[in-house]
């Protein structure tokens, strides 16, 4: 069900309530009122005739007479306390047969009334010159029934007009309060990939529809964001494929137009090959990108030793650039007994990636091709400072050296494809820890890495 019938139902469903205690209060009350205030009129009527019959002295014939014709009329009998009858108004019927019974019921309580059938009646004593007498009085309040049928019917026709103008006004406003999460959905409905920049109407900015609507937007915004990013990433990675296979191809085209002598073979042979080196490397990158992408929870942890990482990182690197030079020392002395202070927890192959990229880069952005390893260790964490004497950063290329793909103004003084960074910045924030950077261009850079030991997950 529509939240909008529901809350139209609920509204009418409780307005109906209301009302219907409203109209039976009134009704009961009104048909309380109109017997209390007949019995009272019986007894009135009653008493005017006993003061007919005594006091004036009208002939009980003539009495009976008088009284004949009136509509509606009440049936009135007098007895004196031996229940012998005086007077009885109607000489042929007699709506209440008055029993010994009734009678002493009246001398004791002075005041009796009940109902026969629609007939209501009133018993009571009456005094006459020192004299008691029983006085009984009956009759069909016709007018009031007809003014109670009439109560209930108006009763009845305003609850159901009522209850159809709720339901009218319940959807209409409903309808009205609801209008702007219509409006979201037709608006929403046409978002799509294509078109991420459209946002939802944000209203008055106050109420919770709108609240609701500034969350959407605000999940909009960065589901654009993150698009945006895969999208450039994507190209980034094409352009980075294309170049070096396009000069691969171009290369073997041209060396295949005519014979070519073996020197200039194996020219073209070490072209190509270093070209899909560089293509290996790209690909091994964009794996180990994706590696960290993961879900820290898919990701091995184990206890690793910090010296014993950085030692294998630093072989690796000199492996493949012999004419490389990297020095790992100790900030200051301490007690290398103590495993807790050198250890981390974290996954030994990306942090591998990860301090190979920054000492790979001071190095190849160095002259000297050197750069400087310095461990700190704390309590809580442990700190790796990389450091080189190269050329440096520019201030302009600080802010994004650690988005993917990015290369410095310096990319003419070393190859690369931009990743390294980005990848080392995921790797180690998957790590619960940080990176910073601090560079003057011809003076060096320092990159300074703080991994928690545990890190809190
Ligand atoms: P790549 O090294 O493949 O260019 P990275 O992501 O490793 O890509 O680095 C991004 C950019 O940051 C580099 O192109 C370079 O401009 C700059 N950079 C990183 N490390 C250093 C460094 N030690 N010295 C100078 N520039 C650096």
């Amino acid at each position: 069900m529509k939240i909008r019938l529901k809350l139209t139902l609920l509204f009418t469903l409780l307005f109906a309530i209301l009302l219907a205690v409203f109209a039976a209060v009134t009704y009961f009350s009104y048909a309380e009122n109109r017997e209390d205030s007949f019995f009272e009129r019986l007894e009135q009527r009653a008493i005017v005739q006993a003061n007919l019959l005594m006091d004036v002295g009208v002939a009980p014939n003539v009495l009976q007479l008088i009284y004949k014709n009136v509509p509606n009329n009440e049936e009135v009998a007098i007895y004196d306390t031996a229940f012998n009858l005086m007077y009885h108004d109607d000489a042929v019927g007699d709506r209440v047969k008055e029993t010994p019974e009734m009678m002493r019921q009246i001398i004791k309580h002075h005041n009796i009334r009940f109902n026969i059938g629609k007939n209501q009646v009133v018993g009571f004593l009456y005094k006459y010159k020192e004299k008691y007498f029983i006085i009984t009085a009956a009759a069909v309040d016709v007018a009031g029934y007809r003014k109670l049928e009439n109560l209930q019917i108006t009763l009845l026709a305003g609850f159901l007009i009522a209850i159809a103008l709720t339901l009218v006004a319940g959807r209409f406003f409903s309808k009205k309060a609801l209008s702007p999460v219509s409006h979201m959905v037709d608006r929403v409905e046409d978002i799509t990939a294509t078109n991420l920049h459209m946002r939802v109407q944000e209203g008055n900015r106050k109420d919770e529809i709108a609240v609701l609507a500034i969350t959407f937007n605000r999940m909009l915004n960065r589901l654009e964001q993150s698009f945006e990013s895969q999208k450039q990433f994507v190209s980034n990675i094409s352009h980075e494929l294309r170049t070096p296979l396009a000069a691969i191809v171009a290369e073997l085209e041209l060396s295949a137009i005519r014979p070519r002598t073996t020197d200039e073979y194996q020219e073209v042979i070490i072209r190509v090959s270093s070209d899909a080196r560089k293509l290996v490397r790209l690909s091994n990158d964009l794996l180990d990108f994706a590696k960290a992408s993961y879900d820290p929870d898919q990701i091995k942890f184990k206890n690793l030793r910090l010296d014993e990482l950085l030692l294998d990182a630093r072989l690796q690197i000199l492996k493949a650039n012999t004419d490389y030079h990297i020095n790992i020392n100790f900030e200051e002395e301490m007690e290398i007994g103590d495993d807790r202070f050198i250890s981390l927890n974290g996954n030994e192959y990306l942090l591998k990636v990860a301090f190979g990229n920054l000492m790979e880069n001071g190095c190849k952005f160095s002259g000297n091709h050197q750069c400087s390893v310095t461990i700190r260790l704390s309590e809580n964490s442990v700190f790796v400072r990389i450091a080189d004497t190269g050329v440096g950063i520019t201030p302009e290329d600080l802010p994004h050296i650690f988005e993917p793909f990015y290369r410095g103004n310096n990319k003419q003084y070393a190859s690369g494809n931009g990743i390294g960074l980005s990848l080392t910045d995921r790797i180690i924030r998957l790590h619960k820890g940080q990176i910073s950077v601090q560079s003057k261009p011809g003076e060096g850079t320092t990159f300074l890495v703080e991994i928690p030991h545990i890190p809190a997950l």
